[in-house]
């Protein structure tokens, strides 16, 4: 190849290609290489917008107004007819989103005059790139710098081997060709409770199996009581303390082994979903002299701000330490590329904003009251209900609360817990605030429109200090 490039991405996904972006803004020429080939073509968009965030959202999105069509109508005083699921339908609309999605990204990608290179590439010894096109030519790249965005792919687990038809990962899990009639889900995590909840509302009978012995054990314990308790009551059977010992298929039935409370057990499905993490994938990656180093769990070491081992080179995104989110890959790209260019940019990893994109929706930022407490940090809390909201009681749509952890001693907010309507957006006020070293008397100032979902934001906010206005308050201890 004639072309040199400042830079070189590998790696197409939310990640690779802002980075590719940013650095295009900033004047580098720049090359992304991406080898995906979704359904038939090459796709950009890495995992979240071909099999990630994107499609699994707007599977979300219409099994939700296929529920609602269903059993939230008739008190609003509308009669509908038979309700009716056109499934070929359904997954179409998500191919067609996806299909807008990454075609959008390919268009930004060439407006900002940014090479996709299609096919694989691979980092040699000093800072070279092999690329190795779908067709098979190779050619060996000399940039300046380099970005490894290579993504995660599913853990496997040898007791449930996904053979992506009985027993699938979470991509199988976008795209059963009928709703299964028992679904079987290994694994309570993100994954587990957004697909577990898809094909709940579209008709199945949803177990999942959660091995650790409490639900969502990451998350603040009121949240994680409040939020299983919501979606038990909307048909999850969610097994706590559930050990899958093996899977044994049989015919078109899976049965699946477990033991729970010290007791063997068995449960059988028609298709199962292996959900229980994801891992970083460097397959082919990096050449044995490149210089790289990966920890033990075969992740690239990275310093705070993305640099590898070797000068000149960076990763970022689920290749690297942090949580797998999209948003935090995407930051992490843009920064690198800030860095090389000599900006002190940096990514705020305790505001990183975790989502379950449920309905309710559940969602969280920076410490949880446990954490806080384990920290030895005097902890104040305040917690409000949306069943005291006027507007989530105009919409019929009241579950959950917001709950506020502060320091007790300087009033500032170390963390934001919402289950509730809008949770996933309702959040960023707490992002913004945390990032801005608020307090909580700085958001108990604050005029809130009314009615909005939003007043719940400052009512948990008055709660901390015992003054929330529409609530009975109980002196704290
Ligand atoms: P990826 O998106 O995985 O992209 C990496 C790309 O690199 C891939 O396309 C791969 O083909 C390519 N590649 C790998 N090796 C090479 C090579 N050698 N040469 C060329 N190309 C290569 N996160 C959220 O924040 N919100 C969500 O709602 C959300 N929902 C999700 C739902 C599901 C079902 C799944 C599976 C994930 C979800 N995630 C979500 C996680 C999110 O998708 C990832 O965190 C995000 O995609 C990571 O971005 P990345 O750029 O690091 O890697
Ligand atoms: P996860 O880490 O969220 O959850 C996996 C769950 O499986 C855990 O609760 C774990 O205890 C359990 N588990 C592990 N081994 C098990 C076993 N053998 N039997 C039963 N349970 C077992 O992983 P995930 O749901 O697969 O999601 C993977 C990644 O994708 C996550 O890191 C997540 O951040 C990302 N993701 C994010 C979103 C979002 O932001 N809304 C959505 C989907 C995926």
């Amino acid at each position: 190849m004639s072309q040199q490039f400042d830079l070189v991405v590998i790696g197409g996904g939310p990640g690779g290609y802002e980075a590719a972006i940013r650095a295009a803004q900033l004047g580098f020429k720049v090359a992304c290489i991406e080898k995906r080939i979704h359904k038939g073509k090459p796709s950009l968009g890495g995992t979240c917008l071909n099999v990630g965030c994107i499609p699994s959202k707007a599977l979300l999105d219409s099994s939700h107004r296929y529920e609602a069509t269903q059993h939230d109508l008739a008190e609003h005083g509308i009669t509908t007819g038979d309700v009716k699921l056109d499934l070929a339908t359904l997954l179409a609309r998500k191919d067609k989103v996806v299909d807008g999605l990454t075609g959008g990204v390919a268009g930004l990608l060439k407006g900002n005059g940014i090479e996709w290179l299609q096919g694989t590439g691979k980092l040699l010894a000093g800072k070279k790139v092999e690329f190795v096109s779908h067709a098979g030519e190779t050619q060996v790249l000399e940039p300046k710098y380099v970005i490894l965005a290579s993504g995660s792919v599913p853990v496997n687990i040898p007791v449930a081997p996904v053979d992506q038809d009985l027993i699938v990962d979470s991509t199988g899990a976008l795209e059963f060709p009928e709703v299964p009639k028992r679904l079987g889900v290994i694994g309570a995590g993100v994954i587990g409770l957004e697909l577990g909840s898809v094909w709940r509302r579209l008709g199945a009978e949803v177990t999942v199996f959660e091995a650790m012995d409490s639900f969502l054990g990451l998350a603040d314990k009121e949240l994680s009581k409040e939020y299983q308790k919501i979606l038990t009551k909307q048909g999850l059977d969610i097994q706590i303390g559930a050990k899958v010992a093996g899977t044994e298929i049989n015919g078109r039935e899976v049965t699946v082994k477990f033991t729970q409370n010290g007791e063997d057990k068995t449960q059988v499905f028609d298709k199962v979903i292996v959900c229980v993490g994801r891992k970083a994938y460097a397959e082919g990656l990096l050449a044995e002299d490149s210089g790289i180093k990966l920890t033990e769990r075969g992740l690239v070491e990275v310093n705070d701000y993305c640099l590898t081992s070797v000068e000149g080179v960076y990763a970022i995104g689920d290749l690297v330490r942090g949580p797998m989110l999209a948003h935090k890959a995407m930051e992490e790209g843009v920064m690198a590329v800030e860095r090389i260019h000599g900006h002190a940019a940096q990514v705020n990893y305790d505001t990183i904003i975790s989502v379950i994109y449920t309905h309710p929706e559940a969602a969280w930022v920076g410490m949880t009251e446990q954490q806080a407490t384990e920290k030895g940090i005097e902890v104040k809390t305040g917690k409000f209900g949306f069943a005291a909201n006027g507007r989530a009681l105009a919409a019929a749509d009241n579950q959950g609360f917001v709950k506020f952890v502060a320091d007790a001693k300087t009033d500032r907010l170390l963390g934001m817990h919402v289950v509730g309507p809008n949770a996933s957006d309702i959040i960023h006020q707490g992002m913004i605030a945390m990032e801005f070293v608020s307090s909580v008397e700085d958001l108990q100032l604050m005029t809130f429109g009314h009615p909005t979902f939003s007043e719940v934001v400052h009512e948990a906010a008055l709660a901390v200090d015992n003054r929330a206005i529409h609530a009975i308050n109980r002196k704290k201890k």
